[in-house]
């Protein structure tokens, strides 16, 4: 196969590029100095080799340690637990700053179709370790969507066992409707977060 169409093919599998995206792609590296191609080279490899995924958590982080900083840290809260969809959400919430439980990360959402998955076996050996350690209190910190909303409503039903101990919550509606933690700033997010209520 020709290089030029395999690696714009490869491009395109990216979320968010298409066909002809990841045509301009290989045009603009094919113009690009040499050392700049390898750069990117690098890095895509290094990925596999200098990341890892959190057993804990389940985020990626970059680092040799078994489990990540967040996990680790034997200052944050064992009593809060943050269930986030995606690695960029956590990222956006703890830029904000005021949030000091620990996390979870669902690696997506459940949609209205019956599409989606969240990592639920993951979820559920999580919230038994926790508990153990003293959980009280699980705030879901899902995108202000129907998909979020759906979401929300399954892990409600997968905490129904724990209901007796655990408070659920969810973040207050600074959040416009609709907009996603990723791409909302730390203002909102800690407005959010301080106006959190149970649900
Ligand atoms: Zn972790």
């Amino acid at each position: 196969m020709d290089h030029i169409e395999e690696l714009a093919r490869a491009l395109a599998k990216l979320p968010g590029i298409g066909p002809r995206q990841g045509k301009r792609f290989v045009y603009y590296l094919l113009a690009a100095p040499g050392a700049e191609r390898l750069k990117l080279a690098e890095l895509i490899t290094a990925l596999g080799r200098e990341v890892r995924q959190c057993p804990e958590c389940l985020r990626f982080f970059t680092g040799r340690a078994l489990v990540c900083n967040y996990c680790s840290d034997s200052r944050r809260d064992d009593s809060q637990l943050m269930l986030v969809e995606k690695d960029q959400d956590l990222a956006a919430l703890e830029r904000a700053g005021t949030y000091k439980g620990h996390y979870f990360v669902l690696g997506g959402v459940l949609t209205l179709s019956g599409k989606g998955a969240i990592r639920e076996k993951e979820l559920v050996r999580a919230l038994e370790k926790k508990v153990a350690k003293g959980l009280t209190e699980v705030v879901l910190a899902l995108s202000a969507t129907s998909e979020g909303e759906h979401t929300a409503d399954h892990i409600r039903t997968i905490l129904l066992p724990y209901r007796d101990r655990i408070k659920i919550s969810t973040l207050g509606r600074g959040l416009a409707t609709g907009s996603e933690l990723e791409y909302s700033d730390a203002e909102t997010l800690r407005a959010a977060l301080t106006n959190r209520k149970e649900a």
